[in-house]
Formats: structure tokens, sequence, C-alpha cells
């Protein structure tokens, strides 16, 4: 039996850029190109404040609308965060976790992710859950360790079922913002790890049906050739995704 091909997606991170009018604004501006065309998934996140704005703006269009964070309790005293409910409310389908920047500035471990990403698919959404070393881990050759920890940590008591539910982004962080994009085949190597350990944890049809994402300095003249590579699967996207035409750019290459 053969697996159905992934579909590749696409997927916008606004970070902490655009109003709820901007996201608004992109969002119209976007819709004019012919999506419905492409084989493609196409996702965007803005921060929390544009989510709502953001949804009502992309009905009835193949737009899905993410948040950048979810917490993990239902509600209570947890001053700053959100709770997978309040975004269902909203209509948001899918949320990043993980993301460098969460790891880096914010405290974020494997531990506090696996959390975040255990309540968003007991919730149903759908969590784009991202990985990758630092530059001093590669230079260090430890790659591999460090994203096999990350997978670990991260998917720690996530079943199979909710797994297939998973999709997973490899982002460097020395790719990140920073203009380097890992070469294809740099990408495609762990990529390729990627899904050769979550065969090892789940089985192999699965991790041949989760749709692994690169993320680093993704544009519209790199995009092509790293969505050639036999298990990059899409791209989670940055700076390249604050402009409609350069985020088109992306999706039609
Ligand atoms: C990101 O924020 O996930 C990202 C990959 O950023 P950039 O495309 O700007 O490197």
């Amino acid at each position: 039996m053969t697996d159905t091909p992934r579909r590749i997606m696409i997927a916008g991170n606004w970070k902490c850029y655009k109003t709820a009018a901007e996201a608004v604004q992109f969002i119209q501006a976007f819709r004019a190109y012919p999506l419905a065309e492409k084989a493609v998934d196409v996702a965007l996140a803005p921060t929390f404040p544009a989510l709502d704005a953001a949804v009502r703006a992309a009905e009835g269009s193949p737009i899905r609308v993410a948040a950048q964070n979810v917490f993990w309790e239902p509600d209570g005293a947890f001053t700053g965060e959100v709770s997978v409910a309040m975004l269902k409310a909203v209509g948001v389908g899918m949320v990043i976790l993980g993301h460098s920047e969460r790891r880096q500035y914010f405290g974020e471990t494997d531990e506090t992710v696996n959390r975040r990403l255990r309540a968003a698919l007991a919730g149903g959404l759908e969590p784009i859950f991202c990985v990758g070393e630092s530059l001093a881990e590669r230079e260090a050759s430890r790659t591999l360790d460090v994203i096999r920890t990350q997978i670990e940590g991260g998917l720690a008591g996530v079943d199979e079922s909710s797994a297939d539910r998973t999709i997973l982004a490899y982002e460097p962080v020395w790719a990140i913002g920073t203009g380097r994009t890992a070469t294809p085949e740099i990408a495609q190597e762990v990529h390729g790890f990627i899904r050769s350990e979550l065969a090892k944890k789940y089985n192999k049809s699965l991790a041949n049906r989760i749709r692994i994402l690169y993320g680093g300095s993704v544009k519209p003249d790199n995009a092509a050739a790293l969505m050639a590579q036999p298990d990059i699967d899409g791209a989670l996207v940055g700076g390249a995704s604050l402009k409609a035409d350069v985020f088109w750019g992306i999706v039609n290459a």
C-alpha cells in the first residue's frame, strides 16, 4: 500500500507585526491571488488581538488562521496566557508551538512545549511544532542530538492518532531572520532524520504522512529548491510573509 502524497503547506508567522486592520488588509489583498488553483495549504499566524478579524477576513477562502502560542490550562489565574477554547471560540484551527523565539526569549522548554502541544491536540487544534538547533549547536556537531531531544520532549505522551494531526517545522535558529538559509541538502538531511525519528517513535506509515515544514529565511527565490527535497513538505515563513505579493511568490513557487 502506498501512502498518499503529502500536501505542501506554506504558513506565515507574523510574529509581533500587524494590527488587526493591517492583518485584514493583507488577507484582502492576498485573496485576489488564484489560491484555489494551487495544490497548497496556506496558513497565517497573526498576533492574538488580530486573530478574530483575520478569521473573518479569511472566511470563504482556503486560508487557515493559526495562533502563535497557546496555554495548557483551560482557564485560571494565568496572566498573559490564552487557552485552547479561547482560540477555538474565534474560529482559530491551528497553533504554532515551540518557536525558537519562544524558547530563546520567553523561557519555553521542551516540557512547556509538550504541555501546550498536548492541550492543543486534546482540544482539537492542529499544531505546528517547531524544532531547530542554534549555530553553536550546529558548529559543535550536535544538530541531530538536539533535534532528537526536542522531538522526544515535545512529543512525550502524544499518541499515534494525535501525532497524525501534528505538523512539524524544522527551523535552524541560525537561519531565522538572518537571511542565511540552510541549503536544500542541509535541510533535507535534518528533515530525513526527523522522519526517521518519527518512524522509530510511531511507525513508518505515520512518519510518511506527517508534514515537515522548513523555516529560516525562505523567500520566493529559494522556496522551489527547498520544496523539491523529498522530505520537505512546505515552509514556515517569517519576514517574507509580511507582504502579500512576496508571500504569494513563495506559494506560487
Ligand atoms: C520564522 O519566524 O519562523 C522564520 C522562519 O522567520 P524568517 O522566515 O524571517 O527567517
